[in-house]
């Protein structure tokens, strides 16, 4: 794992390059190596290989997020990502390599399994569900079968037909003239739209396309140790696929309010506590307010301004073990009073003078007024 290679690194892109940025790095990558364009060739494989993990990883927000958090340990135990199937990747390499690859050989079927395309949501969480994780129900509007026409989009009592044209096949096979003589070629039946299936009346309540909008709850478990910005992804939850093909996912944005006392960073918890000068002097018990209720913690006497201490274990769960946390800081602030009383003045008044006398015993060392004064 330690000679893992930076994703981005691989992509030759920076830590703050825009998806846009990597997926093109990707793509130009992708071109450069692909193996039908260096068949045989190990180094190009390797190449290839490794973009294609590193973009599985960094085109995707919620990996990415992992990623950018975690280094490759985010994905080292189990699931990683070179061993994730690239299911989603049938859908980049359309995209990418349909025109360079060109022919009718990567053209994907019509009929094939589809997986439905992915919706995002976002959510706003408190500090503490945050933290320590939450069940909550997101509504979204997603695509369902249509009930009266069971997903046909055909008017009830009718169905649907074969294409007359591609005879169901959702493709017609064309001639083309070419420097090198008639090549035949393939594309989406005009007809049928690739679907391979006409609809002489459709369903009036899908108006032909076998599939309604609904408002749908959806349950969501949201783990602990979740931070601002990063993205769960709810499998199968979005738009319907096609012809048997899974549903897409729903990419689910989590946004954190802020605590009024405690700031978070990662998996610490930082908070700033006022003592008074009294209890920085003569040492104390105070109760610091964390994730867990208050606990106690002794002051020592002495204390300065701004001293930082630890309190273990008091911060956030991390996200891929909760039986781990972070730990708490806690920054004493002291609080010197504005307002005096006249017995409060008085009295440290009488604390300043014996303060004074002790600097002035003959066996002290001079303070550093008491050495200026002298000076004149
Ligand atoms: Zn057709
Ligand atoms: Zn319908």
């Amino acid at each position: 794992m330690a000679d893992k290679k930076d994703y981005y690194e691989v992509l030759g892109v920076s830590k703050n390059a825009s998806e846009a940025d990597i997926k093109k790095a990707y793509r130009k990558l992708a071109k450069e190596h692909h193996p039908d364009s260096n068949p045989d060739n190990a180094e190009s494989d390797h190449r290839f290989n490794e973009a294609t993990e590193a973009y599985e990883v960094l085109g995707d927000s919620d990996k990415k997020a992992k990623y950018d958090q975690f280094g490759h340990a985010a994905f080292s135990n189990g699931g990683g990502a070179g061993s994730q199937n690239y299911s989603d990747m049938g859908d980049i390499f359309g995209d990418f390599f349909g025109d360079f690859f060109g022919g009718g050989s990567r053209r994907r079927n019509p009929n094939a399994p589809t997986k439905g395309a992915d919706l995002r949501a976002s959510i706003q969480l408190d500090f503490g569900e945050a933290v320590f994780g939450v069940d909550k129900e997101i509504q979204i509007t997603v695509s369902e079968v249509c009930e009266p026409c069971s997903g046909s989009g055909a008017k009830k009592g009718t169905s649907a037909e074969t294409c007359a044209v591609c005879h169901g096949s959702g493709q017609v096979r064309f001639n083309q003239q070419t420097l090198f003589g008639t090549v035949q070629n393939v594309r989406t039946c005009n007809s049928c739209g690739g679907s391979g299936k006409t609809i002489k009346e459709k369903c009036t309540t899908c108006y032909g396309s076998g599939f309604v909008k609904q408002k749908k709850k959806i349950s969501v478990s949201i783990p602990a140790g979740i931070d601002h910005g990063q993205t769960i992804r709810l499998k199968g939850k979005a738009e319907p696929g096609t012809n048997g093909g899974p549903r897409g996912d729903i990419l689910l944005t989590i946004y954190v309010k802020e605590h009024k006392d405690l700031e978070r960073r990662g998996v610490d918890v930082f908070y700033n506590m006022p003592i008074s000068f009294i209890q920085a002097v003569l040492g104390a018990e105070i109760e610091v307010p964390t994730l867990d209720g208050t606990v106690k913690y002794e002051i020592k006497a002495g204390t300065q301004t701004h001293t930082r201490f630890r309190l273990r274990g008091k911060g956030v769960p991390h996200l891929n073990n909760n039986k781990v946390r972070g730990d708490q800081y806690v920054t004493v602030i002291i609080d010197v009073p504005k307002k005096l009383s006249a017995a409060q003045q008085e009295k440290l008044k009488e604390f300043a003078e014996i303060s004074s006398d002790e600097m002035n015993q003959p066996n002290k060392k001079k303070s550093f007024f008491d050495k200026v004064k002298d000076a004149f």
